[in-house]
């Protein structure tokens, strides 16, 4: 299926990728989620049956498979190796998901 953002030439083609949520003041990351993914610009299109799951698992109060390292982004602050890097301002596109607080 050709992409819906506009301007972009890619197609989705289905890829399984992780998937984060917030519940309350936790975090709760989910493996191996069924996804259709742009080959140009990234776009990610979810099967409705998909996000029914995902809201499962996010309220579920069931142990979880298994448990991740978090991190604090701003630790990783004073470890910055490339100060050439941080002096241009130009964006970077990378594969993230980036969740409201
Ligand atoms: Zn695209």
């Amino acid at each position: 299926m050709r992409c819906t953002s506009e301007d972009c030439s890619g197609t989705y083609e289905p890829r399984e990728g992780v998937h984060t949520a917030r519940r309350g003041d936790q975090i709760v990351v989910i493996n191996h989620v069924p996804a259709e993914v742009c080959t140009v610009c990234g776009d990610v299109l979810l099967m409705p049956e998909t996000v029914r799951r995902l809201e499962v698992l996010r309220h579920t109060t069931a142990p979880p498979a298994r448990t991740v390292p978090l991190y604090e982004f701003t630790d990783a602050v004073s470890a910055s190796a490339s100060r050439a890097a941080d002096a241009s301002d130009r964006r970077v596109r990378v594969a993230t998901a980036i969740i409201p607080s």
